[in-house]
């Protein structure tokens, strides 16, 4: 049969642009849809480090298409081959030739016109889903995030061809608002403008025009499907969920093997596998000397990678530190975000000098050394759509200390009593997320580490665990294969 055609559109994409999970997810997911049968090109805004990379490795970069006017300047579509991954690359510089991130400014403000430089990108996204490029004329759409899911909308008013749609929400925290004055400038037509349209509470949500006409809402794992069902965790957008519950489900995310693997990551000290784990060792060293700690060797290192936010929990880590170096543990962190989190943390690396290391910035190779030399990762997320740093963990042999929440519960398997006797467990939850739940977890943690039996059985069972994108890729094309438009 012939492969199913898909057009993925997204604001980012690894190794091009990533802030965040959602770039691991875009960049793995169409290497792992090639082995089913799904022939999947990559949208993307053209940043400048996206043009650089194009434009420096791929001499068959290619113009596909010329804009004279898209969101009040000229604009160019190329094709592109690089890291294993088909892009179609928006060129716009008035909208996206800026330098740093994606989102914000130097001065961590959205930037102002983001209405207008995600609208450009859905309605490329439109206009490729209706035949704009006749030698591909996707079968689905499948739309990343807020940034992407307007794109959605602009299919199902538009006259003429529709391929199928899927939308999948990383993060419904991100509902993409803008201004209802804007609702002509960004492609839709008045009657758009209604509860059972894109409007959401007086504004403009880009999300919610992916989540109420797409063919099938994903989210990145089946628990978060579930919590979005209930006010609580459904930011507004349960209701419309609930109606449209028929067509959710939740696909867990898997990560990328090729590029986290400790038996060959060039970003680690030493490399390792699941028989010679106890080379971890020479990475935790190295772990120690770059945060210059002292030698932790016999005692628990925790770990965090993360986004500095109040998503993440992490002014609860910070309440939980004296608990934490009071049983003789030490906390290395490498994140960035919200200012009073990165000054917490930077005071409590100052008030206990070889105990606690903090970088503040964003750092692949080091997220890769915490991984494989810290004993322990945590993530007390208060909500976690899927979480990709514990499945990180759990391949490089970091203890995952969880919440309960999200892909967190659908990923670790709690060291509980029967999950310890049948030799099952691969890491620590607790619920619901509180300091008193995370101090006990924390302390629950130090007791498994000193069991030196039970530890290395969690960490073998944990990198044993099959978290690579097979299982999902093959959800995800089934999907496709329910909703595609063949031509
Ligand atoms: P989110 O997408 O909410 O930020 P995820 O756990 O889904 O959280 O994905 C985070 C991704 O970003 C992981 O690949 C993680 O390693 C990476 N990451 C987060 N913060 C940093 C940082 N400061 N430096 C390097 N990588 C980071």
């Amino acid at each position: 049969m012939a492969p199913i055609k898909l057009l993925s559109v997204a604001s980012e994409i690894y190794p091009l642009i990533k802030t965040g999970g959602l770039a691991d997810v875009t960049g793995a997911l169409p290497l792992a849809l090639s082995a089913e049968n799904v022939a999947v090109r990559s949208l993307v805004p053209g940043y400048p480090l996206v043009l650089a990379k194009v434009g420096q490795k791929n001499r068959q970069a290619e113009l596909v298409q010329s804009f004279a006017d898209l969101q009040g300047g000229s604009a160019r579509l190329i094709a592109a081959h690089t890291d294993g991954l088909d892009l179609l690359v928006l060129d716009a510089p008035h909208l996206y030739g800026r330098p740093g991130d994606p989102y914000v400014g130097p001065d961590r403000r959205d930037w102002p016109d983001n209405a207008f430089r995600f609208a450009a990108l859905a309605e490329v996204a439109m206009r490729i889903g209706q035949g704009l490029m006749p030698g591909f004329v996707p079968d689905v759409v499948h739309a990343h995030d807020w940034q992407a899911a307007l794109s959605v909308a602009l299919l199902h008013y538009a006259p003429g061809h529709r391929p199928g749609t899927v939308v999948t929400v990383h993060n419904l925290a991100f509902p993409g608002l803008f201004p209802a004055h804007l609702l002509h400038a960004i492609g839709l037509p008045a009657a758009a403008f209604t509860i059972d349209g894109v409007e959401y509470y007086g504004q403009i949500s880009f999300l919610k025009a992916g989540l109420q006409f797409a063919d099938r809402i994903t989210t990145v794992s089946p628990t978060y499907a579930r919590e979005i069902l209930s006010a609580e965790a459904g930011m507004g957008f349960d209701g419309l969920l609930r109606a449209r519950s028929a067509v959710l489900s939740g696909i867990l995310n898997g990560i990328d093997e090729a590029v986290w693997n400790p038996e060959n990551d060039p970003r680690i000290a030493t490399r390792y596998t699941v028989e010679t784990l106890a080379k971890r060792a020479d990475n935790k060293a190295a772990l120690c000397g770059r945060f210059g700690l002292g030698d932790n060797a016999g005692t628990p290192l925790f770990g965090v990678v993360s986004r500095l936010t109040a998503q993440k929990g992490l002014d609860l880590l910070l309440d939980a530190l004296p608990m934490l170096l009071s049983q003789g543990a030490g906390l290395v962190l490498l994140g960035s975000g919200d200012r009073a989190l990165e000054d917490g943390f930077q005071a409590a690396q100052a008030a206990h000098p070889g105990r606690v290391g903090c970088v503040i910035g964003y750092d692949e190779t080091l997220a890769h050394l915490i991984q494989a030399g810290a004993d322990a990762l945590l993530v007390p997320s208060r909500f976690e759509p899927c979480g990709l740093t514990q499945l990180c963990a759990l391949r490089y042999g970091a203890v995952p200390v969880v919440a309960r929440v999200g892909g967190l519960a659908d990923s670790v398997i709690d060291a509980n009593e029967m999950a310890l006797a049948a030799d099952a467990a691969t890491g620590v939850q607790f619920a619901p997320v509180d300091g008193d739940n995370l101090n006990a977890a924390i302390r629950r943690t130090i007791a498994l580490f000193n069991h030196r039996l039970s530890w290395i059985r969690m960490q073998t069972n944990g990198m044993s665990t099959d978290v690579s994108w097979r299982k999902p890729a093959s959800r995800y094309a089934a999907l496709y294969r329910e909703i595609a438009t063949r031509h």
